[in-house]
């Protein structure tokens, strides 16, 4: 593996520069497990969990300040505390895991690649049980506007005429 001397991301062997930042300088190997690299990046209460969640399962990490020139155009001016957080390589592969488990993972060409899904609707995201349930109340609902479709139109007829009576 290599890494950005600059912006710490890790690469694979085949890579030679970085497609994160603008440095011009060539990859390095990735020879010492303990070299901090990138993780991800976060601002505000994401970052303190995320770096709570590493703590937790004792990863050492650091997050410094993105610098100016290598933060995507997207997150310019968006916030100004935002980091990346940094993991000793040795504790990189378990540290993706945890950002993986706790949905806090948004990393952008780097060589581990989420399958990103197309934005599914409410519905798909549901757990199944809830989906089920929903299911059930839409049949109910259905049924009970049959219901009123069918016998209120009686109802209301019949209610109307009670006033003029
Ligand atoms: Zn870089």
């Amino acid at each position: 593996m290599k890494y950005c001397k600059k912006c710490k991301r890790v690469y694979q062997d085949e890579m030679e520069y970085c497609t994160s930042c603008r440095s011009r300088k060539p990859l390095l190997p990735l020879t010492d497990s303990s070299t901090p690299v990138y993780l991800t990046s976060a601002d505000g209460f994401e970052r303190e969990r995320i770096q709570t969640a590493l703590t937790d399962n004792g990863i050492p990490n650091d997050s410094v300040i993105v610098e100016e020139d290598i933060m995507p155009a997207s997150v310019k001016g968006y916030s100004s505390s935002w980091r990346d957080i940094l993991v000793p390589y040795s504790a990189y592969d378990k540290a993706y895991d945890i950002c993986v488990g706790i949905g806090a993972v948004k990393l952008e060409g780097e060589e581990k690649i989420i399958d990103e899904e197309p934005p599914a609707e409410e519905f798909e995201d549901m757990p199944p049980a809830k989906r089920t349930t929903v299911k059930i109340l839409s049949a109910i609902l259905f049924i009970i506007v049959a219901a009123l479709i069918i016998f209120g139109t009686d109802a209301i007829t019949g209610f109307i005429k009670g006033l003029f009576h």
